[in-house]
């Protein structure tokens, strides 16, 4: 029998932009930027005393880069700011924590390929909001703080240092190995750190639900390869950037392998019925979830359907291009 999957929400007491030390060498600043998306918040880590690395400085808020300096002694200096991937919540603000600190960047590189915009290619799940749902919605957006709007890729991050898989970093007691992840994004870079046998697991792993993969720059058949690249590593617990340590993380990976082979099976069954939309199902398939999920879930099963069109299971209906919006029946 499959794994299930319990996510791990608990992200035991914290307050927004105050430190808390989690392990001996892990601190983490939740920055307060908590949409449907983000779950709580961007976790931002400190890694090491002294001499320290900073893991994903986070969104475009400058108070959230002066927390996490704030939770830093008079002694203690940043000598790495290492980006796990250039999602904006995630990245934006490295040239500010720069400017403060000296300390160069750290990633795999430049964001991947980025979707031309067409604005007809989108899918449109209005007619299944109540209007109370509708106004909740568009009050929440209106709520939130314009830059925190334009979450999505970061495309002005570049590193001053290019790590591939494999690379080490050092600093006062700390080890962290660099592990290439695509599938969330192309450029996604866990980070091992050897003293520990932890894992900052970015959104490649995240506690609190799975992650989405959002074509063209994410791909599906890449993520199932970064998941069972992490299983023979063995580490005793993941911190991802969104949500809780993740305590049992080999067992998490295998039930998220299998929950994406479940997924497929069910986008199989439901062409199997006849040509459909992506936009046709998701409300079915996620009828479980919150309904501001269903949108980058739409993606996810794009990222799906790509991969089942390169494999020769799935065809585009008359002969359009593999889109978001495009007809798919069985090949
Ligand atoms: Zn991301």
């Amino acid at each position: 029998m499959a794994v299930q999957i319990e996510h791990y929400r608990d992200m035991g007491e914290f307050d927004y932009g105050v430190v808390t030390q989690v392990t001996p060498l892990i601190r983490r600043v939740v920055c307060k930027n908590p949409t449907p998306f983000t779950y709580k918040g961007t976790g931002t880590y400190i890694v090491g005393q002294g001499r320290v690395a900073v893991i994903d400085p986070g969104p475009s808020l400058v108070s959230h880069v002066d927390d996490v300096l704030a939770a830093l002694g008079p002694d203690e200096e940043v000598t790495h700011i290492c980006i796990t991937h250039t999602h904006s919540d995630h990245s934006a603000m490295t040239s500010r924590m720069q400017e403060l600190t000296g300390a160069p960047s750290y990633g795999f590189g430049p964001h991947g390929a980025v979707r031309e915009f067409d604005p007809n290619d989108k899918v449109d799940f209005s007619n299944y909001l109540t209007t109370d749902e509708k106004q909740k919605f568009d009050q929440e957006w209106d709520d939130l703080p314009d830059e925190l709007k334009r979450e999505g890729p970061d495309l002005s991050f570049v590193p001053d240092e290019s790590v591939v898989d494999g690379d080490v970093m050092q600093g006062d007691g700390w080890t962290l190995r660099a592990i290439h992840t695509p599938g969330h994004c192309s450029n996604h870079i866990c980070y091992h750190l050897a003293e520990e046998n932890a894992l900052f697991s970015g959104d490649h792993v995240m506690g609190w639900a799975t992650s989405v993969v959002g074509p063209p720059d994410g791909s599906m058949q890449d993520y199932l390869a970064s998941l069972r690249k992490l299983l023979p590593l063995e580490h005793d617990r993941y911190w991802p950037t969104h949500g809780p340590a993740i305590p049992e993380p080999i067992r998490y990976v295998q039930a998220f392998i299998a929950h994406r082979e479940d997924r497929e099976a069910q986008i199989m069954a439901y062409l199997r019925d006849g040509a459909r939309q992506i936009a046709d199902f998701v409300p079915e398939m996620y009828a479980k979830y919150d309904k501001r999920l269903w949108y980058p879930a739409a993606n996810s099963v794009h990222a799906h359907i790509l991969h089942l069109v390169e494999t020769g299971r799935v065809n585009v209906v008359d002969g359009d291009a593999p889109r978001l919006t495009a007809t798919y029946a069985l090949a």
